[in-house]
């Protein structure tokens, strides 16, 4: 477990982490982000809009989940939970800290 005084090398080994575990593209091995449709943007409350929108893919729910448990282990955050990203064609994952999935997530 890392030191928590330490907030940098908690983000910087939960980075890794995500990094490791995040689809990435395979020449330059540098994450591919998930991006809002427009009319998302549009749809959701201003609160939302200031949140970052891009999001790390996972390209399973047991990947999303080991990374997720990782993170929680190795720095002490917060667990996050996976969700199927609506975007997706073939079915992809996100992490999110919030207690509910996004309300504008397909149930
Ligand atoms: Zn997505």
């Amino acid at each position: 477990m890392i030191n928590f005084a330490d907030k940098q090398e908690v983000a910087k080994a939960a980075a890794s982490i995500y990094h490791k575990h995040c689809r990435k593209y395979p020449k330059s091995q540098r994450p591919i982000h998930c991006v809002p449709s427009f009319e998302e943007t549009i749809v959701r409350d201003s609160q939302r809009l200031k949140k970052k929108q891009k999001k790390l893919i996972y390209d399973s729910k047991e990947i999303a989940e080991q990374c997720a448990l990782e993170i929680t282990q190795t720095c002490g955050l917060p667990i996050q939970r996976a969700y199927p990203c609506p975007r997706s064609h073939h079915g992809h994952y996100h992490l999110t800290n919030q207690k509910d999935i996004p309300t504008w997530v397909k149930k």
